[in-house]
């Protein structure tokens, strides 16, 4: 069975610049099997409920401003899959969730700046999932444990978020400054708390983890994380598959669970 991942995604010129995050991810795609169907619960698609987009083919949303014209000039267009869609927003409903079906929305770059790297060729169907930073992370692991069946279908789930994310700290630093304390404890605090399955101070880490209101000024980043979890299980193990930070404050880690 596909593991379930919680990938970051960092600055959307991941797509262009080089970085240990962009090399780990460039190879990702060949590290475990083709599943028949990708679904991704991003950052940058924030909803009431839960919204899955049905479409025949997805656009490239360029959700970002101020960024070089290459970047722009980029594109992935993936086949969507709106019967999957239908299946994915039953299983949410069956779980007791609202949800809602999008026939318009494409990707935007929590979804395509990863998988365009993971998945050059574009030929995998995928479909986002929303998140409601305002529900929390009891409420993601629970939209994630409703996601599970679709494991067994051959499709991969990915929370696309960022391992820390407080943009007020990036002030044109190298990309490979060396990294602030505060996101460091941060970072090895949930890293030991994955390793030790200490679910209920994961889904607390708001008022446990070191430095958590600093490193995620808002929860948004943090939330794909716990659709990760809960789509693999109660028993699932989780393990580290990628760590690396740029900017000094932008942690790139990637975690798989199964
Ligand atoms: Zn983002």
């Amino acid at each position: 069975m596909l593991p379930s991942l919680f990938i970051s995604h960092g600055s959307p010129m991941l797509a262009l610049t080089e970085a240990p995050a962009r090399d780990f991810l460039r190879g990702f795609g060949q590290t475990i099997a083709r599943p028949k169907a990708i679904l991704v619960a991003s950052a940058h698609w924030e909803t009431r409920a839960p919204a899955v987009n049905a479409v025949a083919r997805n656009e490239t949303i360029y959700d970002f401003r101020g960024f070089p014209r290459a970047l722009y000039e980029l594109s992935y267009n993936p086949p969507g899959d709106p019967a999957l869609a239908e299946h994915v927003s039953d299983l949410l409903c069956a779980a007791g969730l609202q949800s809602t079906v999008d026939h318009a929305r494409g990707l935007d770059h929590g979804a395509w700046v990863p998988l365009f790297l993971a998945y050059p060729d574009a030929d995998i169907p995928v479909l986002q999932v929303s998140v409601q930073s305002y529900l929390g992370p009891a409420h993601h692991y629970q939209l994630g444990q409703a996601l599970a069946p679709l494991r067994d279908e051959g499709v991969l789930i990915i929370g696309s978020g960022s391992w820390t994310h407080d943009l007020r700290r990036f002030r044109g630093q190298a990309i490979d400054a060396p990294e602030d304390p505060r996101t460091h404890a941060f970072s090895e605090w949930m890293d030991t708390a994955l390793a030790e399955s200490r679910r209920c101070d994961l889904l607390t880490y708001r008022t446990k983890a070191p430095f958590a209101a600093d490193e995620h000024p808002t929860e948004e980043h943090l939330l794909p994380l716990f659709v990760a979890m809960g789509a693999a299980g109660d028993n699932a193990k989780s393990s580290r598959i990628h760590a690396s930070c740029t900017y000094g404050m932008l942690r790139m880690d990637a975690y798989a669970f199964a």
